[in-house]
């Protein structure tokens, strides 16, 4: 059973989603404005968060940024009444794991929202994830925040970046399938500049240069994906 927070200031729609979302099974709670909200994140672990961008007190995308800030794997499922490109864009680029344009239909919602579940859940963002390099220096990715150390340096890294490593360091030794990381980027903030169908060339190429000196390299393995392995020399 997930928990879930919806946050919605149109009574009518925040209790038409906790009845139907208590009825699919899942452990709903809810806020009607954006401090309510933030209130409830500090006090309580959620699964996930419907969250609505047009609030009292504090707004939508001001909860969306500071809930990126202190949980960044929480996933964020964001509503709006609003359609025009431009606020589709802020949602995403503050950080919306999916987004839906009210209306919209209740079926459309839980698909989303189990889809989003889902991914959540992948092994790349379980526990711990630490892999000793050919070097014999550890590289250690934070589990929940786009962060990651080789020994006690840190490296910086996007969201992206992040997540595409994430996935490499637990299938260490395994081909990572080029959609395995397209499926786990397409529920995340968009990153500008890094567009097109050579992205994730884009992303290996930076990763490779912050990787270099760890004694890990990653491997182009032709027509099926990339694979973090040790290196050999
Ligand atoms: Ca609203």
């Amino acid at each position: 059973m997930s928990h879930l927070l919806i946050v919605e200031d149109d009574e009518l729609l925040r209790d038409g989603l906790c009845a139907q979302l208590t009825h699919a099974g899942h452990n709903v709670s809810s806020a009607s404005d954006g401090a309510q909200a933030q209130a409830l994140l500090e006090s309580t672990r959620f699964d996930a968060v419907i969250l609505d961008l047009g609030l009292p007190v504090v707004d939508g995308v001001a909860v969306l940024k500071w809930i990126r800030q202190r949980l960044a794997a929480l996933p964020v499922l964001v509503l709006t009444a609003r359609d025009g490109i431009d606020d589709r864009v802020q949602g995403l680029n503050a950080g919306a794991d999916d987004y839906l344009t009210k209306p919209f239909d209740m079926a459309e919602l839980q698909a989303r929202l189990q889809a989003m579940l889902r991914r959540s859940r992948m092994p790349a963002f379980g526990g711990s994830l630490e892999v000793l390099g050919a070097t014999s220096r550890r590289l250690r990715v934070d589990p929940h925040l786009p962060l990651a150390w080789l020994d006690d340096d840190s490296i910086e890294l996007t969201h992206r970046e992040w997540s595409l490593l994430s996935l490499l360091v637990s299938n260490l030794g395994q081909v990572v399938g080029r959609e395995d990381v397209l499926a786990v980027w397409q529920s995340e903030p968009l990153e500008s500049g890094t567009g097109g169908s050579n992205a994730l060339e884009v992303y290996v190429h930076r990763l490779r240069r912050k990787l270099q000196d760890s004694g890990l390299a990653i491997r182009n393995v032709r027509g099926l994906g990339y694979m973090l392995e040790l290196t050999t020399a």
